[in-house]
């Protein structure tokens, strides 16, 4: 461009992005940010039309999540950007960063009652980690740099741009605009290394060791560091839900199945990139031993002895800390012919056989087990799974293996149903364009399913080959059979008579395939779910598989009673 030349601020706004290294946008166009769709376009940013900002924003944040780099989220003044509050809150509850791009009304008609007008940053602030607005265009960039910045340095979190649309449409000469550079990647942070020795004294110290691995340590791609450490250390580990894959789940390392034994009789946890929240019982008795010593290790400072007062705070990355501990530690290595450690294999043992008695139940319409291990084993370790619902998502994230750390995205810390379809479509864009081959498997409950099935269309619009298994027992939690709940409604008010958890039962989901040109597939049978999902990851196509099971069945019968609270 020449330098005398007038820039319009949507132009401003496309080309800041891409300097600052955002590679898609995933929204909904309208006033008054149309043009900003079009201009990324043009000059190579890809992007998505979505059919509902919330799941723009999911999909935009699961990019963030497996990039390390933030995806923008464009949406229209007023309901655009308040559409997207829901997923500005789970990217904030998940430490996962994007950036929120909003059309705001113009501000010559501010206080009047102008189109959409709504104080959208007041709306959004609770819910991001920085929100601005450019006082004038040229001043475009500076914000956006700021907000790109602020979403991946220290915690990861979502920002948001407020940009009203006068100014998107004014133009200012070429020259007088500066374009932030790029901001380099995070620094990483060490801690001191006489804490890292005090950690090291405690973990040798211990007769009980755990190492409880969180979604902060896929975040932070501490894989192979963690392997290693892990391996050298034989201390038993403990994912949680996306801390999977991190150390494989077939590691001999990994204890998920004695998971409420590890928890409750740890004498030493070192806790890695996960927080001592609902998902970890807050790190407190009953779950936890009241003795238990906790090392934690954070990239954020505030996060440091929350809930319970930790023995020892390692603030920094968890990449180069760990490597640092693995140099550290010497050659110290926890006995594999410990008492813990038979114990643990022991409990290991006993816990699959209980499971494995369910997966043999084979009288259809099945359990969630048998219906899971009808294809749980033939799913490639390349997949990134995908999952939400009740007992959808808990019994499949135990039937379900992950052996690559960032391949499974769920309903997370915030327990967000709704987010399974755009986190889908962004891991198959993430997939197409970074790891060829790779096939994405959404994995949902019916009800899950529902928040935003209309997304099958965008899945159709761009080609994307996800395999969509919905496991249907017509309700939340649960349902009822076709005759059951046409008795219960019969000669009612359905309103008052049909249960709140009950959806219609027997619901043909697959055909929303026919709908947008494609072929979907019932089944309840066993070979039938077989064949569909083998079929179906046979084909680089999208489809949905419906699968019709026990509209009463439930979960495993827990030891403890608040395991299964939280659920109903
Ligand atoms: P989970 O749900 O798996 O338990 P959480 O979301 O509760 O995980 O915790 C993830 C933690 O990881 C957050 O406290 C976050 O601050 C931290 N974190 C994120 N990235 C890094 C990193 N690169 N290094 C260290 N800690 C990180
Ligand atoms: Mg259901």
């Amino acid at each position: 461009m020449d330098p005398e030349d007038e820039i319009e601020g949507f132009r401003v706004v496309v080309e800041s992005l891409k300097n600052l290294g955002v590679k898609y946008i995933f929204g909904v166009v309208g006033i008054p940010v149309v043009e900003i769709g079009v201009a990324a376009q043009q000059i190579g940013i890809q992007y998505v039309g979505m059919r509902n900002e919330q799941a723009a924003c999911y999909a935009a944040q699961a990019i963030g999540y497996l990039t390390g780099w933030p995806a923008a989220c464009l949406a229209v003044s007023g309901p655009g950007v308040l559409h997207c509050i829901a997923g500005l809150a789970n990217a904030k509850e998940n430490c996962w960063p994007m950036i929120l791009i909003g059309g705001s009304s113009e501000t010559r008609q501010e206080g009047v009652g102008a189109f959409q007008e709504w104080p959208q940053i007041e709306s959004v602030r609770v819910s991001t980690k920085y929100c601005g607005r450019p006082a004038q265009v040229d001043l475009i960039p500076r914000q956006l740099e700021r907000a790109v910045r602020t979403s991946v340095y220290g915690r990861p979190g979502p920002c948001y741009i407020d940009l009203p649309g006068d100014m998107l449409n004014m133009r200012v000469k070429y020259k007088d605009v500066y374009f932030n550079p790029l901001p380099p990647p995070p620094p990483k942070m060490l801690p001191e290394d006489r804490n890292m020795m005090e950690a090291i004294e405690l973990l040798k110290s211990a007769k009980r060791p755990l190492i409880i691995i969180g979604k902060g340590a896929a975040y932070g791609r501490a894989e192979m560091e963690l392997r290693a450490l892990t391996r050298e250390l034989n201390i038993p580990v403990l994912p949680t839900p996306m801390g999977k894959g991190v150390i494989p789940d077939d590691s001999d390392l990994v204890i998920s199945a004695a998971r409420s034994k590890v928890l409750e009789e740890a004498d030493v946890v070192l806790l890695v990139g996960a927080r001592l929240n609902w998902m970890l019982h807050f790190g407190t008795p009953p779950r936890w031993s009241s003795t238990v010593k906790v090392i934690q290790m954070d990239i954020c400072a505030e996060e440091m002895h929350n809930s319970i007062h930790s023995s020892v705070a390692l603030q920094g990355d968890i990449q180069v800390t760990t490597a640092r501990l693995n140099i550290l530690k010497g050659n110290f290595k926890f006995s594999n012919s410990s008492p813990w450690w038979i114990e643990l294999r022991k409990k290991c043992r006993e816990n699959g056989a209980s499971t494995h008695e369910l997966c043999m139940d084979e009288t259809v319409p099945l359990n969630y087990y048998a219906a899971f291990n009808q294809f749980s084993q033939t799913i490639p370790d390349s997949t990134y799974i995908v999952s939400e619902g009740a007992n959808t998502m808990d019994i499949g994230r135990t039937m379900l293996k992950n052996n690559l750390p960032r391949h499974r995205l769920d309903a997370g810390t915030f327990g967000t149903m709704g987010v399974g379809l755009g986190f889908a479509i962004a891991t198959a864009l993430y997939a197409r364009d970074n790891d060829p081959g790779a096939r994405v498997l959404c994995v949902e409950g019916d009800s899950a399913f529902g928040f935003s099935g209309m997304e099958i269309e965008t899945i159709a619009r761009y080609n994307l080959p996800i395999v969509i298994v919905i496991i249907n027992n017509s309700g939340i939690y649960s349902g009822f059979d076709k005759e059951l709940y046409s008795e219960l409604v019969s000669d009612e008010n359905i309103c008052i008579a049909s249960p709140p958890t009950s959806l219609l039962p027997g619901v043909q989901y697959e055909k929303m395939m026919d709908m947008v040109g494609m072929t979907g597939v019932t089944c309840s049978k066993p070979q039938e779910i077989k064949t569909a999902v083998k079929n179906a990851l046979a084909v680089n196509r999208a489809t949905i598989i419906n699968i019709m099971i026990n509209p009463m069945a439930g979960r495993k019968a827990q030891q403890h009673e608040w395991l299964t609270k939280s659920k109903l």
